[in-house]
């Protein structure tokens, strides 16, 4: 029998019986004003490494797009279908983010597909193929390292790819000149989803570090909601 999948039903009566009633106000003040995020997240498809859980944000904070491998595509106005593009076109034009974050993740089936030299197309597309072909120079080199072990192999390129992005990032127009400008920043980062850890991308050498939380100065929240009398 065809069905709607269960665990989606029982999540949203879930959200409706908690979730919707804290945030009814935030919900209703975002349809009527429209929505104001000020970070654009570039995460995986991957099922264990969804920004919203990780960061805990409240809707309307972060305009999140997914790929497979967190990978932006250089920019190549040639009108073909480039969804990715698209998003950060958006994002940078039309919301004015203040910050990118590409945030990788451990265990990345994108990023261990492409070292993997004899992976088969999953279909006559081979649309991940190709799509991982932006990788292809980093993935080569780090391949035929037989230093590293397999698993070093692979957060090596999980980190390289991030670092890749970030300069693909700067070859859209409107990224380069709103970040010369000072109006946006560009970061990375790294989340281990075996044990929770986030590594954040030194802007300057590109290393990845964890960040200290105690430093963290926390800047007064966003007003989504408009007071009553306005
Ligand atoms: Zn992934």
């Amino acid at each position: 029998m065809h069905r709607f999948p269960s665990p989606l039903l029982d999540g949203y009566r879930n959200f409706m019986d908690g979730r919707y009633i804290e945030e009814r106000e935030r919900y209703r003040a975002l349809a009527e004003n429209g929505q104001k995020p000020q970070i654009l997240l570039i995460a995986c498809c991957d099922s264990r490494a969804a920004p919203e859980i990780i960061f805990g944000s409240r809707p309307g904070e972060l305009f999140v797009m997914r790929n497979v491998a967190n990978m932006i595509p250089p920019y190549e106005p040639d009108g073909h279908f480039h969804a990715t593009s698209a998003a950060l076109e958006y994002a940078v034009q039309s919301l004015r983010v203040k910050d990118i974050v590409v945030m990788g993740h451990g265990r990345c089936g994108g990023i261990q597909a492409a070292l993997d030299p004899a992976a088969e197309p999953l279909s006559p597309g081979d649309f991940i193929g190709r799509w991982m072909s932006l990788l292809k120079p980093a993935a080569e080199q780090i391949q035929s390292n037989d230093v590293m072990t397999a698993s070093e192999r692979q957060t090596a390129l999980e980190r390289v790819s991030i670092r890749n992005s970030i300069r693909n990032l700067r070859t859209f127009p409107c990224v380069s000149i709103l970040e010369e400008r000072g109006k946006l920043q560009v970061h990375g980062a790294w989340f281990d989803i075996s044990n929770g850890e986030l590594w954040i991308m030194d802007a300057k050498t590109g290393d990845f570090r964890r960040p200290d939380l105690e430093e963290v100065v926390s800047e007064p929240e966003q007003d989504v909601v408009a007071p009553p009398d306005a």
